[in-house]
């Protein structure tokens, strides 16, 4: 017979990651060792589903009690017709990046734009401040809500094509009441005298660390915060070339460690070691 002690269980609390393309997704390499680092007996399961499937994963993942999940692409928002509620920035932007079990309740929250925000005020607060933000997308609009949501003073949105622009900048001044403008990108843009923090949330340099942001280099000062969405190189042209003219630089890698911290956070209540997990994701990435 086996006896076990008291304190001792060979059932771990649940967590994961819900998308297609899951293969692909090192998050699970940076809160695997997350749990290890802290000696919390919990589990990151990384699952590929189906939008076909989505539903009866949801309602399997409350059947086995998970404690949370992350849901990626293409699941952001249809999942949200799964859920009991939304946290406030999800409700806002209608999408979820995390899912957090509060009681009985599986609870949408969107980590994108909140591990953004945790890069950010490590460097800047963000009261107050002109921004310029590249891209509409996904990432961009959960970047722009939040920094809404944290008091900015107002937003630039340089996109390249004007229909999905307008909709965010129509969102920024509808539900948050938001001093933002459109500009549609096409040419070097010059980011305007007096902006605080420049942040290209688009695709352009994603597998390609000299992929070129259409911009006026010049225009970059000295004390501007300029941020990359981009994880995978850490080091793209556009944080070189705000490195080199003095701007406060940060990658977006930082992003995804600290998206990981809110979201171990969201789920287990006790704050992570971010370096622990930025070494992990380096490690899985290659880096
Ligand atoms: P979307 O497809 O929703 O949006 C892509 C955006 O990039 C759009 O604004 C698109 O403009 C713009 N874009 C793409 N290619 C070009 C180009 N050649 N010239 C000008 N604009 C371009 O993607 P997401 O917003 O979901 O993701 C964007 C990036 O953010 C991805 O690389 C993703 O990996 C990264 N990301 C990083 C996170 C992190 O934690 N570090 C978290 C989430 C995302 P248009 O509207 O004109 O098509």
């Amino acid at each position: 017979m086996i006896v076990m002690s008291d304190s001792q269980t060979f059932l771990h609390e649940l967590v994961g990651s819900m998308s297609q393309g899951a293969a692909g997704n090192p998050t699970v390499a940076m809160i695997e060792a997350a749990f290890a680092h802290h000696g919390l007996h919990w589990q990151y399961i990384n699952m590929e589903v189906t939008p076909d499937d989505l539903g009866a994963a949801v309602r399997g993942a409350r059947a086995m009690g998970f404690r949370g999940f992350n849901c990626s692409l293409p699941h952001k928002v249809t999942v949200i017709s799964h859920l009991d509620g939304l946290g406030e920035s999800a409700a806002v932007m209608g999408a979820v990046n995390c899912v957090v079990r509060r009681g009985d309740q599986l609870i949408g929250e969107n980590t994108d734009g909140k591990g953004f925000l945790k890069s950010l005020t490590s460097v800047t607060d963000p009261r107050g401040k002109s921004v310029v933000l590249f891209g509409a997308g996904g990432a961009a609009r959960a970047i722009a809500v939040e920094l809404g949501l944290s008091g900015v003073r107002q937003i630039t949105v340089v996109n390249r094509s004007e229909s999905r622009g307008r909709e965010l900048v129509e969102l920024l001044r509808g539900k948050l009441k938001l001093s933002a403008e459109l500009v549609v990108w096409n040419g070097d843009y010059a980011i305007p005298t007096g902006t605080d923090v420049v942040i290209n949330a688009t695709s352009i340099g994603l597998y390609d660390a000299n992929a070129r942001l259409s911009l006026e280099v010049s225009s970059l000062k000295p004390g501007m915060v300029v941020a990359d969405v981009i994880g995978n190189p850490p080091r793209t042209r556009f944080i070189r070339d705000a490195a080199e003219r003095g701007c406060s630089a940060l990658d977006g890698l930082g992003m995804l460690v600290n998206q990981g911290i809110v979201g171990v956070q969201y789920w287990t209540g006790i704050e992570p070691d971010g370096s622990v997990m930025r070494r992990a994701l380096e490690q899985a990435l290659g880096l």
